[in-house]
C-alpha cells in the first residue's frame, strides 16, 4: 500500500544540497533545504517520491492520502548512544541526591553502576527483554526510529552476555533498526580489586571472542576516564576488536582529558562520545582527524546533553565544534544513573537552549549526523528516494523552530518506521 502525505507546511530534507556528503559539518548543518508546501510518498517501506505540491502526482486510486496541512515531515530521530537494558530505575538515588547525599555516599550505600550491575545479575533474560521492549516503544512515541543499545551493567561474562542476548532478541522483535554495543569496560567489577589490566584482559581474551562468535556485537565501547579505563586500554580493546572487524565507539573526555580522545581517533573510532571536557589540544586533534584525507570513517563527535542536564555538568562545546567546520551528532545516553530519558526532542531543545545550536543544526545532529555515527547514512537520517521511510509527522506548528523552542512539549503526531 502506498501512502502520500500532502499539503505539508514543510519537508525537512537535511541533505538535499549535500547528497555527496555522508554527514553535515560546519555551516551545512544550518544550511540544508526545507521544501515548503510539500508532499512525500511512501511505498513498500521506502521513500518513493517527494517534492513541492506543484509537482505532486494527482492520482488517488490505490493510495492512502493523508492531509498534512500545518505540519512538517522530518526524518525520524536516531539515537546513536543508549544504555536501555537495565533492571530497575535509580529514582531512589535521585531522591537521596535531592536530599543532599553525595555520589560517594550513595555509592557506599550500594548505589551507582554497581547497583545496576547487581540487579542485572539477579534478573532473567525475559524480564530484561520485557522492560527493554517497553523502553523502545516509549522512545518511538518521542520520534526515535533507530537506536544503538549498549551492554555494560553486567561486568561478568555471564551478565554481559545476558544483556547482549536481550538486545539481540529485541532486534528480532521490533521494526526499529537496532545496533548492539559491547561495553564490558564500563566500570571495574569489585572482584578485580583495582586491577584494570586484568579485567581488560578478560574482556579481550575471553568475553569479546565469545560474544563476537555468537553474533552479539556490532560495536565495542569503553569508558576512558580518570579512575576508570585509560588510553592504553582503548588500544588493547581495539587490538582485540579488529580481529572481528568490530569498530569502536568510545566514552571519552566526560570529566577530564587524559588522552582518550586521541587514542580513540588513532584506533579509527566511528564516534567519540561525551566530550564535555575538551582542551584546546583536544579541539585541534579532533579537527585534524577530519582534515586528513585518509579514507577511513571520521570519528564523529557525539554530545549527550541529557547527561549534562541530569548531572549538572558542563555541556559539550557543540557551538565551538560546529564553528570549527566539524559535524556534531547528539544522542540521549538514556540510562538509569545519569540520563534517565530517551526523549531526543528534549535533547534537541537542550542543544539549542544550552549548547547554542540553531534549530536546524540541532535537527541535523539527531538525524543525519546520528546516522553517520552508526554507519547508517545511506539507509536513513535524511529525505531521499529509496531511503527507509522513517519519518516524523509533527502536530500543526507555526514553524520548525517552535519544536525545540517549546521544550518538554510533545510536538509529534506520528512516527513512521519503514513506512508503518
Ligand atoms: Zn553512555
Amino acid at each position: 500500500m502506498r501512502t502520500r502525505i500532502e499539503n505539508l507546511k514543510g519537508l525537512a530534507t537535511l541533505r538535499e544540497n549535500n547528497q555527496n556528503c555522508d554527514f553535515l559539518a560546519g555551516n551545512s548543518m544550518d544550511n540544508w533545504t526545507m521544501i515548503d508546501d510539500a508532499f512525500i510518498e511512501i511505498d513498500s517501506g521506502l521513500i518513493n517520491n517527494y517534492g513541492s505540491m506543484s509537482s505532486c502526482p494527482k492520482g488517488s486510486s490505490n493510495i492512502q492520502i493523508i492531509d498534512g496541512t500545518g505540519r512538517f515531515i522530518l526524518p525520524a530521530f536516531i539515537d546513536s548512544h543508549t544504555h536501555l537494558v537495565y533492571a530497575n530505575d535509580r529514582s531512589e538515588e535521585f531522591n537521596m541526591r535531592m536530599h543532599g547525599s553525595t555520589y560517594t555516599e550513595i555509592a557506599t550505600l550500594g548505589g551507582g553502576i554497581l547497583n545496576s550491575s547487581k540487579q542485572i545479575m539477579s534478573s532473567n533474560e525475559n524480564q530484561l527483554l520485557d522492560s527493554l521492549l517497553e523502553r523502545i516503544e516509549k522512545s518511538k512515541k518521542t520520534g526515535t526510529a533507530a537506536l544503538e543499545i549498549k551492554s555494560g551493567y553486567g561486568l561478568t561474562a555471564d551478565s554481559e552476555r545476558k544483556m547482549l542476548r536481550v538486545i539481540k532478541r529485541a532486534k528480532d522483535q521490533v521494526s526499529q533498526k537496532i545496533w548492539s554495543t559491547f561495553l564490558g569496560a564500563h566500570a571495574l567489577p569489585l572482584s578485580y580489586k583495582g586491577n584494570h589490566d586484568a579485567y581488560i584482559e578478560e574482556i579481550c581474551n575471553e568475553m569479546l571472542p565469545k560474544f563476537a562468535d555468537e553474533g552479539l556485537v556490532d560495536f565495542v565501547d569503553i569508558f576512558c576516564e580518570t579512575n576508570y579505563f585509560s588510553p592504553k586500554h582503548i588500544d588493547a580493546l581495539c587490538n582485540a576488536a579488529n580481529k572481528f572487524n568490530l569498530p569502536l565507539k568510545a566514552h571519552v573526555n566526560q570529566f577530564s582529558s587524559i588522552g582518550g580522545l586521541q587514542a580513540a581517533i588513532k584506533n579509527q573510532a566511528w564516534s567519540v562520545d561525551h566530550l564535555e571536557f575538551m582542551t584546546d589540544q583536544d579541539h585541534q586533534d579532533l579537527y585534524r582527524a577530519f582534515e586528513s584525507n585518509l579514507s577511513y570513517r571520521k570519528p564523529i563527535p557525539v554530545a549527550l546533553p541529557g547527561c549534562s542536564l541530569f548531572l549538572d555538568i558542563p555541556y559539550t562545546p557543540g557551538r565551538r565544534i560546529i564553528d570549527s567546520h566539524l559535524p556534531l551528532a547528539i544522542a540521549s545516553d538514556c540510562n538509569p544513573g545519569s540520563a534517565p530519558s530517551s526523549n531526543l526532542g528534549l535533547c534537541w531543545s537542550l542543544a539549542c537552549h544550552k549548547m547554542k545550536l540553531t534549530p536546524k543544526e540541532g535537527l541535523a545532529a539527531i538525524t543525519t549526523n546520528a546516522a553517520y555515527a552508526l554507519g547508517a547514512e545511506k539507509q536513513m537520517g535524511h529525505i531521499a528516494k529509496g531511503l527507509d521511510a522513517n519519518l516524523i509527522l509533527t502536530k500543526p506548528v507555526s514553524n520548525l523552530s517552535f519544536i525545540p523552542y517549546s521544550f518538554g512539549e510533545n510536538n509529534i503526531e506520528y512516527t513512521f518506521i519503514q513506512g508503518r
